[in-house]
């Protein structure tokens, strides 16, 4: 187990610690782990409903982060994954019960139901007004009747927030909870974990997942869920949560709902995207009209890595109540989706169709058509080889990186002007300028660019002096640019000493010796860089630990440059 903690045995009452003391908005309750509005005398004396809910530790932000203005007043926290006391919740419903009374919101767990609902029975003995509401969203377990009933899963959140606005709009106990009911009859949740998670008291993960395996349907404290399914692409996986949805809340055609992406602790934002991009087409494919959405982590499993759904039908008012302002700090408020992706033109930059330069004959014509295309193919071959130096040295992109410049190379062969090399030259900057990305992209275009500028100008571009100048100028361009030199452990390590080797080629060799050289050159320069200190790049983060590595971006160049030589053998 690797945590960001303490004492296991202390974590949620650290952890409610820090959220007290970054937001003076709220405050905690003496001896125990309950956080509270710190402005809940005001609204008791408004005459406002409070609203109270809480759980185990482990689903944050819930609950805490749900205690605000026009949500939760008070929030229980017991220990992680399990119900808090009777006695907390005691504690939090006489804190906070004014005039008006208490709801309390619970999932439906047994200890939940039992603590909160013992809690609730003994604060009405003493005379204060307190109600109930169990939420129910979960739809992975096939039937509710004669067992306990659909569990709560991260749609409470919904419900939190329907039943805070309603508080705070002013209406009484029993409006409030009927709002909420009302709302949750309508709520229908399911997720999907990927990963386990650990409870930082058991020092390790509750359950096992296999590396290939996903569990839909999973608890939100890791309890079995409906099934195992191998894992499979985004929208696959998320197409059968929410088609369980659909059909378990009967959603049709013309229904209104308010959508929810959450992450269950351990998922990458990225994901949580991809799957509300899914979601939202498959909810506007069945004519379901989403009306609001949020996409984030809002009720979670520790570091589970998946998600869950939770679609709400929603009218007018729920709409209002969800889109009401909330200053608690893990409400985001709610977007509104549109049902189909909306793109502006986008402004274009001056395009080269009217670059003008130097030609040359044909067979040298269909000589760089092969070379390119050795370029790109060696450099497609070689991507999982570059991924992994770059791996050990850098970030790890450098292969994915020229394999999707490569790949672009390939495509735009047809459309090159290889009768005038320069111009070619030119082009195929403008095309790595806009594939590359990174660090290589705008290195590598620049040295296109210049390269293709000097070698247009230069009346005989198919002699070798005139190739050894463009690359001269390539890497002179690239030096400006990124402000690197000879000796500082990048590309330009094989670059410059292969630019070297082709200028110092007599007039009358040929092409292929010629290239044979520049290649060897490139070769023993990145070789060199085993032994060179990174100056430039990411890899000068890691100092002396990449000695020994060559460098991806020379080791790329060398690569390249042996491709080169290859083409024109086989020329
Ligand atoms: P990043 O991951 O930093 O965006 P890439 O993976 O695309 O970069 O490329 C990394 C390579 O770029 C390095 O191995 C190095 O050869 C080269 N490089 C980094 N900085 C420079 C620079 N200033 N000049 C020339 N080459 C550089
Ligand atoms: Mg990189």
């Amino acid at each position: 187990m690797k945590k960001l903690i303490n004492d296991p045995l202390r974590v949620v009452d650290e952890m409610l610690e820090g959220v007290v003391m970054a937001d003076q908005r709220r405050v905690l309750l003496e001896g125990e782990n309950i956080v509270v509005r710190s402005d809940y005398q005001d609204l008791m004396m408004a005459g406002k409903v409070s609203i109270v809910s809480g759980g185990g530790a482990g689903h944050e932000p819930a609950h805490g982060g749900y205690v605000g203005r026009g949500m939760l007043t008070a929030a229980v926290a017991g220990p992680v994954f399990t119900s808090p006391s009777v006695d907390a919740v005691l504690s939090a419903i006489m804190t906070v019960a004014g005039p008006a009374g208490v709801l309390l919101v619970v999932k439906n767990y047994t200890g939940d139901r039992l603590n909160f609902g013992l809690a609730a029975e003994i604060a009405s003995a003493a005379g204060v007004r307190v109600e109930m509401l169990v939420v129910g969203d979960d739809v992975a377990l096939d039937d509710d009747a004669g067992r306990v009933g659909r569990r709560g899963i991260a749609g409470t959140v919904f419900i939190h927030k329907v039943a805070g606005a309603a508080a705070e709009a002013g209406l009484s106990l029993a409006q409030v909870k009927a709002e909420a009911q009302d709302a949750a009859a309508g709520l229908f949740s399911m997720g999907l974990a990927l990963s386990p998670c650990t409870v930082p008291a058991a020092g390790q993960p509750g359950f096992a997942i296999a590396e290939d395996d996903v569990e839909y349907g999973l608890g939100i404290h890791g309890e079995s869920g409906v099934r195992r399914g191998r894992i499979q692409p985004a929208d696959a996986m998320v197409e059968v949560l929410l088609q369980r949805i659909v059909e378990r809340g009967s959603l049709e055609r013309g229904d209104r709902v308010a959508l929810m992406v959450n992450n269950l602790g351990g998922s990458a934002v990225q994901e949580l995207d991809i799957v509300a991009r899914h979601v939202l087409a498959g909810c506007t494919s069945r004519g379901i009209n989403v009306e609001a959405a949020m996409v984030g982590t809002f009720l979670t499993a520790l570091e589970m890595a998946g998600c869950s759904l939770s679609l709400m039908r929603v009218d007018d008012r729920t709409l209002k109540r969800l889109q009401a302002p909330s200053d608690a700090s893990a409400w985001h408020g709610m977007t509104v989706p549109v049902a189909a992706i909306r793109r502006i033109p986008r402004v274009k930059t001056a395009e080269q169709d009217t670059l003008q330069g130097s030609g040359w004959p044909q067979r040298n014509e269909h000589a760089m058509r092969a070379v390119l295309q050795a370029v790109s193919h060696a450099l497609q071959d070689n991507e999982s080889v570059l991924t992994e130096l770059d791996s050990r040295v850098g970030d790890g992109d450098i292969g994915i990186s020229l394999a999707r410049g490569a790949r672009a190379i390939d495509d735009a062969l047809d459309s090159l002007a290889l009768d005038r090399p320069g111009v070619a030259l030119q082009q195929l900057s403008a095309i790595l300028r806009r594939v590359l990305g990174g660090t290589s992209g705008p290195l590598y275009s620049v040295f296109a660019l210049r390269a293709g500028v000097t070698l247009a100008a230069h009346p005989h571009p198919d002699t070798i002096a005139a190739w050894a100048q463009a690359l001269q100028a390539g890497c002179e361009a690239m030096i400006r640019l990124g402000g690197a030199n000879a000796g500082d452990r990048t590309m330009l390590d094989a670059l410059i000493p292969a630019a070297t080797a082709l200028a110092s080629q007599p007039q009358d060799v040929t092409s292929l010796r010629a290239a044979t050289e520049m290649a060897s050159a490139a070769q023993a320069g990145a070789e060199q860089t085993r032994h060179l200190l990174p100056a430039k790049g990411r890899s000068s983060y890691l100092g002396e630990r990449v000695l020994g590595h060559v460098d991806p971006g020379a080791f790329a160049v060398a690569l390249w440059m042996q491709a080169v030589a290859n083409a024109l053998v086989a020329d």
